[in-house]
């Protein structure tokens, strides 16, 4: 993957949505206007678990839209996006996930040796490039 890249450790986010909105109040966004969203996976809703008491099952997707600038201002200054500065769960990541010098790049290599997969979304709904998400899942 080229450039920098948002990595996304799935196994560390909690859905907690402070991401989104750390984007919205940074950038002074409208009410309704989003950069990014938080998906849950799980029955549909936000927040409602798959599965049959007491078997439940929920996880969350974080999803980067093409309206993300990637804060370039930010940037600019040495100074993280919004979104990656505000996870209070260090779930995300920026840089260049080749580089094994980067935070980006070490992560990815750490998640990889403990057996994490990685993906990207393709082109889904609208989504925008260069966001690796790491999970030990299947
Ligand atoms: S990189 Fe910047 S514009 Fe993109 S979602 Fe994060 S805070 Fe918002
Ligand atoms: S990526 Fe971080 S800030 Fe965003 S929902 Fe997950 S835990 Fe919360």
């Amino acid at each position: 993957m080229a450039g920098q890249t948002i990595l996304v450790d799935l196994n560390r986010c909690v859905g907690c949505w402070s991401c989104a909105m750390a984007c919205k109040m940074g950038n002074h966004l409208d009410v309704d206007e989003y950069r990014m969203s938080v998906r849950t996976l799980g029955s549909g809703g936000i927040d409602e678990p798959s599965g049959t008491f007491p078997d439940l099952h929920m996880s969350w997707l974080p999803v980067w839209s093409k309206k993300c600038t990637r804060c370039p201002d930010r940037q600019a200054e040495g100074d993280l996006p919004y979104c990656v500065l505000s996870c209070p769960a260090h779930a995300l990541y920026l840089g260049d996930v080749d580089d094994p010098a980067s935070e980006a790049g070490k992560k990815r290599e750490e998640l990889t040796a403990r057996g994490f997969r990685a993906y990207e979304l393709d082109e889904w709904e609208d989504t925008h490039a260069n966001v690796l998400y790491l999970t030990p899942g299947k």
